[in-house]
């Protein structure tokens, strides 16, 4: 049985990152589709498990070739989720999370049939910025970028099927944790992902 494809997006500094890695050990059979981006590496992260790190004439060679199911420009950078990679994963039976912007969403929603989409949110825009400047990661005008984008970013949160706050970090992953175990609820999966047997 197919596992679930799962839009989640965000405005830049929300949190994303930090509920992904605190609840998909917790989740079993799910995986989160590693990106391609022109972007350069933050210290810590790692090429092949954080993002495919690569220059901007390898991006444009592999979307020529149509590798991409998405790509877009995002904050002056290239990103873009293989195709190939996405399905496969599916395949095995696996929830396939797919951290991209709204414009990536708009194409998958086109694509494929049924993703389902989260959009979390901060609290305030003063926190959102307060996040930015502290993860420390980012120049001032990159930050003053990604803060402007923002603002346009929340315009598509009606597109999106569930809206997670992210205030207090314990109750966020709880609520992405439940999100993602109703979903296999509704594909007639257990908790676990595997698939209900009728008596
Ligand atoms: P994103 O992936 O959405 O860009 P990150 O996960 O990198 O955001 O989080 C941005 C910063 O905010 C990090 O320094 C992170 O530790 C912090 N952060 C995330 N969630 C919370 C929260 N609920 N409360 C306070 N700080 C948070
Ligand atoms: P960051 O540079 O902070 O890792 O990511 C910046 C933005 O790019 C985030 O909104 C993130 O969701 C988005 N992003 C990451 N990977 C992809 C992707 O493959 N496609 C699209 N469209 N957006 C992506």
């Amino acid at each position: 049985m197919k596992g679930n494809i799962i839009i989640l997006s965000a405005p830049s500094g929300t949190g994303k990152t930090t509920i992904l890695k605190r609840v998909m050990p917790e989740l079993g059979p799910i995986s989160f589709s590693i990106s391609h981006t022109t972007r350069g590496p933050r210290a810590g992260e790692k090429n092949g498990s954080d993002y495919h790190f690569v220059s901007k004439d390898e991006f444009l060679r592999l979307k020529d070739q149509g590798d991409f199911l998405e790509w877009a420009e995002v904050h002056g950078n290239y990103y873009g989720t293989s195709v190939h990679s996405v399905l496969a994963l599916q395949e095995t039976g696996q929830d396939v999370v797919l951290d991209i912007d709204i414009q990536g969403a708009r194409q998958v929603r086109q694509k494929l049939k049924q993703p389902y989409s989260i959009f979390i949110i901060p609290p305030s825009w003063e926190e959102q910025a307060k996040r930015l400047r502290g993860r420390g990661t980012d120049d001032d005008a990159t930050i003053a970028l990604r803060l402007s984008n923002a603002k346009k970013e929340l315009g598509d949160v009606d597109f999106y099927d569930f809206v997670v706050v992210n205030d207090s970090i314990e109750e966020a992953s709880e609520m992405f944790r439940a999100i993602i175990l109703s979903l296999r609820a509704k594909g007639r999966r257990l908790a676990n992902g595997q698939e209900i047997a009728l008596l």
